[in-house]
């Protein structure tokens, strides 16, 4: 059997039905002819993928965060009008309303972000981080569709062993491309340790120890904060 990238056997869109595929859908045939694979053939392989994320920065309903004067909209913020799983095509529409009710905000209350503090108290640093790859491929395995203890356990043994400490890693002198690693690695440990936290089932979050919804979870959302955050 065939293997995807992933290393588990490819599934494959069935196309053969529809006549003349490369005019209908001119972007996925020249992906696919970019990635080597003949739409002729009548398939194409396909896996899943991130979508999108269900949570995110904690913001009211102009997109204001808990730091004054910063602010966060679209696929960064949590904003909680999701609920569990996102319907087709909200995502969009909560960017665009979030962001005209931020604008009118800032505009009223001239509130520009200004963080002078930020700038000055910058620490240098040389982190060891991993690859943006081995965090995809981390996050895709042990934290993706299906979620065990098990395997959310793995993941944050592996965030922690780089030795970031993730209250306290905000005001690093670092690299763009490190920042990028790091805010990634962060991520992922927040993910991993709030599913570990969520022993219920619900929308997006599938635990298969924990396979139903709870009615003690129910409206309830795990919320972090620096000051709060432990190691795990
Ligand atoms: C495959 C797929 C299909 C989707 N389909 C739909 C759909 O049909 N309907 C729907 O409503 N939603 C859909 N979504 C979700 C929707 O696209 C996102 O929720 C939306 O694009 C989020 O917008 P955003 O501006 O918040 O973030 P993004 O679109 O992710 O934009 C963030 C931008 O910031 C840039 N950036 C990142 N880091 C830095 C940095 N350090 N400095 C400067 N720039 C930076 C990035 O390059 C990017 O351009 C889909 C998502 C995916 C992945």
């Amino acid at each position: 059997m065939k293997r995807s990238r992933l290393g588990s056997p490819s599934s494959y869109l069935d196309i053969s039905m529809i006549d003349h595929f490369a005019e209908h859908f001119p972007t996925i045939a020249h992906l696919c002819e970019k990635a080597g694979v003949d739409i002729h053939q009548g398939r194409i392989p396909v896996s899943p993928g991130a979508h999108f994320l269900m949570g995110g920065i904690d913001v009211t309903h102009e997109g204001q965060t808990t730091l004054p004067g910063l602010y966060a909209i679209g696929e960064a913020a949590r904003t909680g009008v999701h609920g569990a799983n996102r319907i087709a095509s909200h995502s969009l529409l909560e960017a665009i309303t979030f962001a005209q009710a931020m604008a009118e905000k800032i505009i009223v209350e001239d509130d520009f972000p200004m963080f002078p503090d930020l700038f000055v108290s910058l620490k240098p640093a040389v982190l060891k981080l991993p690859a943006k790859h081995d965090i995809q491929q981390m996050m895709f395995k042990y934290a993706g569709i299906w979620r065990s203890e098990k395997t959310l356990k793995h993941v944050i043994k592996w965030c922690e062993s780089w030795g970031i400490d993730f209250a306290d890693c905000a005001n690093l002198d670092i690299t763009k491309a490190a920042a990028e690693r790091l805010d990634m690695l962060t991520v992922a440990w927040l993910i991993a340790t709030s599913a570990l936290d969520r022993t219920e089932s619900r929308g997006g979050h599938m635990r298969i120890d924990y396979p139903n919804e709870e009615e003690i979870w129910r409206q309830k959302s795990i919320i972090r904060e620096v000051s709060k955050v432990e190691q795990y």
